[in-house]
């Protein structure tokens, strides 16, 4: 069992289904007639891609990658690896990374440099929660879910040790 527990609820499932609801309307609407693929970063953000696109109304392509990044603690390790890359030819997409999280950005911004040698028609990223104050590297993020200031997350595919990602509302763990 883990020594540590939820502590605070965040975003209740409810406020994460509406935000979802709104962020899948902005993208059908700026998407509309181009050739979007999605690209999941898992494991934490299957289950906010799995929402987003149930609510999209255009057509899409659909893929995932994997990176190392935290392991099993809380703390960025700063070396970053591709396990899964994508599958599909990406050149001349529109590209639409989707993320649990944006903490330091260095994930997000290996995986940008990454993803543009295939040649896509463009990037974007989609974030559920934004955490800019831990930023170490600046990436612009096009549409945000949620903005929290500091904090250890949990719930809605976000994990500690494998543990809390299937809790439908969002959670503080830690202060840190
Ligand atoms: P970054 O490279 O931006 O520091 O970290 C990105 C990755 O770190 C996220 O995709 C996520 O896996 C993990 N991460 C960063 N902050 C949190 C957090 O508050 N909660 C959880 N569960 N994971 C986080």
């Amino acid at each position: 069992m883990s020594l540590f527990a939820p502590k605070e609820r965040l975003f209740s499932s409810r406020e994460i289904q509406k935000r979802v609801g709104e962020l899948a309307r902005n993208l059908s609407r700026d998407y509309r007639g181009r050739e979007l693929v999605l690209i999941g970063v898992l494991n934490g953000a299957f289950i906010f891609l799995a929402d987003l696109v149930k609510r999209m109304t255009i057509t899409v392509q659909i893929d995932f990658v994997r990176l190392s990044s935290y392991g099993s603690g809380s703390e960025s390790q700063g070396r970053i690896k591709i396990i899964k890359p994508t599958e599909f030819p990406l050149n001349g997409k529109s590209v639409l990374i989707v993320e649990d999280i944006i903490d330091t950005g260095l994930t997000l911004d290996f995986l940008c440099r990454f993803l543009k040698e295939q040649n896509p028609e463009s990037i974007r990223i989609c974030a559920l929660v934004d955490k800019p104050e831990r930023r170490k590297l600046p990436v612009s993020i096009d549409y945000v879910g949620f903005v929290v200031p500091s904090g250890f997350i949990v719930g809605y595919g976000l994990d500690f040790n494998e543990q809390f990602r299937q809790l439908p509302a969002i959670y503080r763990l830690t202060d840190l």
